[in-house]
């Protein structure tokens, strides 16, 4: 019988994270790279269905995994999207391609991960784009494989002229590029978009990667569980077609997203001890920290019916501009987020309305995600507990008030035929606010943390900072479930820093995993 095939690397998920260490790792010749994918891999542009191509809006059902979750203790039951596609969720996202703050990196170096301080990730974000805008800056990029750029004021929708108006009017300053570490104030977002185009990690690293002999994509692979033998991944369970088989490999780089990777985590034998065996999984290593710490950030939106509908159309790129400032009295620089979106709500129905959203963007509450059976086609339950900690509540509600203020603006009262959420009755009086907050409050779709990352000192960390994870030998996580913290800036790009810092020390420095 042939030896099974041992590849020196194996990556399990190919999404923002996972195509771009597939794509570093693959970078020396002599290294065999396996990429490993639930959902389907579409090699062309030309053969791409456009909801992946269409920027201009999410792809909520076509390429997703139909997870649920429940927002707050109150809250109801609701979606929660994640791509299962070559290229993840940043195949589906709305391409917002904003960087955290440089406090955000600073603080998970001060937590023990000194790898990670803004001066060592910034030539990561640098690499990684083409800021077609501003690539002449010492911060930014001007070659990498993700295209950036603004949309300029011409380009803008009604609705998102008229919200950038209404901010001057506001008084917070004009802001022309989000990712100069110093900014605040509003202005066009930068966007990982080439006209209509996703630049996804699949276009932007894996389309090039793909002529090389030493990298093979495996696409409508499912990864069941790691097979763990004495405190070592030798290898995946699987399941494609129906069938189930086992791939093996020297060394495993686990890039499934932090909903999945906690989960095939937990369903290998890697969490709280009472958990796995209250479920019948054979526990190989007790590590309670596996799916908690789960971090997002929660938001709400004001919606108003708008005076004019026709300048509303479903074909219209939903985001354009973002508004970054501080909370009153907060230590944490740009801790807000206001957002417009072009019209409300998605799917078929009739447009007659726009949104605004406050966005809390540090949150200090965190929740926890874990299984209701071994079963790998059982969904994780996903509880974020948003708006359980009293700064949590006090900062968001303060967002949603100054986020109403856009509705009286000069520039954008004319819009509004009328505030349909929240009900115009409604006093906005601290308690009001908090209430609606409790039943309402939603995910920004950015989970993370729930493997975190930390020195083996650290109860809550569940791998190193190379990744390396502190229970199992030649097992790594890089994606978004390591960061300690969710940055104050949606994740896609720290995804795909975490990527390139992962796979550039697999490349450069493969001793430090053992290769
Ligand atoms: C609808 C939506 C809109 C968003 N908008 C933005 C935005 O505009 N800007 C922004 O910065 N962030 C946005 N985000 C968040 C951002 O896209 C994510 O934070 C980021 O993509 C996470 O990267 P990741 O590598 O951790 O996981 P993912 O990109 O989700 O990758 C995980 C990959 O692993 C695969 N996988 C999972 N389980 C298995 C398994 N068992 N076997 C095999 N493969 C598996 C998945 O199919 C997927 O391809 C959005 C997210 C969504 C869903």
């Amino acid at each position: 019988m042939a030896e099974p095939i041992v590849h020196d690397v194996v990556v399990l998920g190919a999404g923002s994270a996972g195509c771009v260490v597939a794509a570093r790792a693959s970078e020396d010749p002599h290294r065999s790279v396996l990429l490993v994918e639930a959902g389907p891999d579409y090699e062309r542009t030309r053969e791409t269905p456009f909801d992946l191509v269409n920027s201009h809006n999410n792809s909520y059902t076509d390429h997703d995994w139909g997870f649920t979750y429940q927002p707050t203790a109150i809250g109801r039951q609701q979606p929660f999207p994640r791509g299962r596609v070559t290229g993840g969720s940043s195949a589906v996202n709305t391409t917002i391609a904003l960087r955290g703050m440089p406090e955000d990196y600073d603080g998970w170096a001060a937590a023990g991960n000194t790898e990670w301080a803004w001066e060592k990730v910034l030539p990561a974000f640098r690499r990684l784009e083409r800021d077609l805008d501003f690539g002449d800056r010492p911060w930014h990029g001007d070659a990498g494989p993700i295209s950036i750029r603004r949309y300029a004021w011409d380009e803008l929708t009604a609705v998102h002229q008229a919200f950038l108006e209404a901010s001057r009017e506001l008084g917070y300053p004009d802001c022309p590029d989000a990712n100069d570490p110093t900014s605040s104030g509003a202005g066009p977002h930068p966007m990982n978009k080439l006209g209509r185009l996703r630049v996804s990690t699949a276009v932007g690293y894996l389309a090039p990667a793909r002529i090389r002999p030493n990298l093979e994509v495996r696409a409508n692979t499912a990864v069941r569980r790691l097979l763990i033998e004495n405190g070592r991944a030798v290898a995946a369970e699987v399941e494609s077609g129906g069938e189930v088989s086992i791939i093996r490999g020297r060394l495993f780089v686990l890039c499934s997203g932090s909903l999945q990777s906690p989960a095939i985590l937990m369903r290998s034998g890697v969490g709280a001890r009472r958990d796995l065996e209250a479920l019948g999984i054979e526990v190989a290593r007790d590590v309670p920290a596996v799916g908690a710490n789960l971090s997002d950030h929660p938001a709400l939106a004001v919606v108003c019916r708008a005076r004019d509908p026709s300048l509303l159309h479903a074909d219209q790129p939903i985001v354009q501009t973002i508004l970054r400032y501080t909370a009153p009295g907060s230590d944490q620089r740009n801790d807000l987020q206001i957002e417009a979106f072009s019209f409300s709500p998605r799917g078929e129905a009739a447009l007659n309305s726009f949104a605004i959203a406050a966005v809390l963007e540090q949150s200090y509450g965190t929740g926890r995600l874990y299984l209701s059976s071994a079963d790998p086609n059982v969904p994780p339950v996903v509880e974020p507990r948003f708006c359980e900690d009293a700064r949590d509540v006090s900062r968001l509600a303060a967002c949603f008030r100054d986020t109403m203020a856009f509705t009286q603006a000069r520039a954008m009262a004319g819009m509004v035929a009328q505030v349909i959420f929240p009900d115009p009755r409604r006093s906005l009086d601290d308690e009001s606010i908090a209430d609606l907050l409790h039943r309402f409050a939603a995910s920004g779709y950015h989970p993370c943390g729930t493997l975190k990352m930390g020195p083996a000192s650290d109860p809550g960390a569940v791998v190193d900072q190379f990744g390396r994870c502190h229970a199992v030998e030649g097992l790594v996580v890089a994606d978004a479930s390591i960061m300690p913290s969710v940055p104050r800036a949606n994740t896609n790009l720290t995804s795909i820093m975490i990527g390139e810092m992962v796979g550039e020390w697999l490349r450069a420095r493969p001793g430090t995993y053992g290769l």
